[in-house]
């Protein structure tokens, strides 16, 4: 359990709490729910009211449509359409995957709600790999809408307390999940069009391989040759619906800057700031004109600097600084081993954060 997380509304990861929320699910109310990407703001997904609850928590537009979370790859019939053989044959092999990171966009059904996919012809669906969350969606076995539990365009939880911070009087409880390994939103993977090639619209940590080795097939990215490039990145449409340019942001002014930059980006001597340096891989040493140096992974593990970015940018938005500067990602300085997709999600997240000034959410 996690000794950080002491607020009434946290509850352990208990069978008992997860009764508990499974009632409170059933009776419309929002929880709190860990997975191993990020925690969730899950409502039923069958109940318009319940739907709307979410929106209206957490100030997120109609446009964007949620991920329906069910506990058995099985649930996801009644909630699709899959009139052709290369998508059952698709689905089949994609969700080999779950319960796992991966969250899969296909033609809905009828009785998929409106609100649910925003008004579009198509569902996302996923089952995680979290225990508690398994054990919550198998219990409730309804399908559960479940963004991510932070208001919108700020930063995502990846703990219990992060829940409270943004949506305490929005939740009956937050189940204590501990701290998501992952710390990054799914993968997103459209199979809706069988005239297509699978496609990735959101990255995350599944790498176009993996997602190759099991469907047999090529695998494209909707974002992945903008991703690590960042003007590029702002200048892509977006892929998926909700993929908005700024979203996952501090309220502290955030700038990426070169790993190699050594002192902070044109420094005002008559006024100065407190800033801050995130590195993302190297020692936390200190360096002139930073108030602060700190690393998200010394060593440079790929999968520690996703797990501790957001918990670190909410540290970093304390109010006790007055910008951050944060390394950006460039894939040509990483070894060739590196998991392109998880480091094109990782520079797509900072992309998006420090878009302090875009207004179209
Ligand atoms: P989150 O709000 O973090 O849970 O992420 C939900 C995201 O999943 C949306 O913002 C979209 O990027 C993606 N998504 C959900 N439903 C669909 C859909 N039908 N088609 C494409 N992407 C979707
Ligand atoms: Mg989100």
């Amino acid at each position: 359990m996690n000794p950080n997380a002491s607020h009434p509304k946290i509850l352990p990861g208990t069978p008992e709490s997860i009764r508990r929320a499974s009632q409170a699910l059933r009776d419309g109310k929002l929880i709190g729910l860990p997975t191993e990407t990020v925690y969730g703001l899950a409502a039923r997904g069958d109940q318009p009211e319940s739907v709307a609850k979410i929106f209206a928590a957490k100030q997120r537009p109609s446009t964007n449509p949620l991920i329906l979370h069910v506990g058995h790859s099985d649930s996801v019939h009644p909630l699709v359409a899959m009139d052709s053989d290369i998508t059952r044959r698709r689905f089949e092999a994609a969700s080999s995957l779950w319960p796992g990171p991966l969250t899969l966009v296909l033609p809905r059904s009828e009785s998929v709600l409106d609100c649910v996919t925003a008004g579009g012809n198509t569902v996302a669906v996923r089952v995680p790999a979290h225990p508690v969350a398994l054990r919550l969606l198998r219990e409730v076995s309804l399908p559960i809408a479940a963004p991510s539990a932070n208001v919108s365009n700020y930063i995502s939880p990846t703990r219990p307390e992060h829940v409270i911070d943004g949506l305490a009087d929005s939740v009956q409880w937050v189940l204590d999940g501990g701290i998501c390994d992952v710390g990054l939103e799914s993968t997103v993977l459209s199979i809706a069009d069988p005239n297509a090639p699978p496609t990735i619209l959101r990255e995350g940590v599944l790498s176009a391989a993996e997602l190759e080795r099991s469907l047999g097939e090529t695998v494209t990215s909707a974002t992945l040759s903008h991703s690590t490039q960042s003007d590029a990145a702002v200048a892509a449409p977006a892929a998926s619906p909700g993929m908005h340019r700024k979203h996952y942001s501090p309220r502290t002014p955030l700038r990426l800057v070169s790993e190699q930059s050594r002192c902070p980006l044109s420094p005002d001597p008559n006024h100065p700031e407190r800033v801050l340096r995130i590195r993302l891989r190297g020692a936390a040493e200190p360096m002139p004109g930073y108030a602060d140096v700190w690393s998200l992974s010394p060593s440079g593990d790929l999968s520690k600097i996703a797990n501790r970015l957001y918990d670190t940018l909410r540290r970093a938005d304390s109010g006790q600084f007055d910008q951050i500067e944060i390394d950006q990602v460039t894939s040509l300085e990483w070894p060739s081993n590196t998991n392109p997709n998880l480091l094109a999600a990782i520079g797509d997240r900072l992309q998006r954060a420090s878009n302090q000034d875009a207004t179209d959410h």
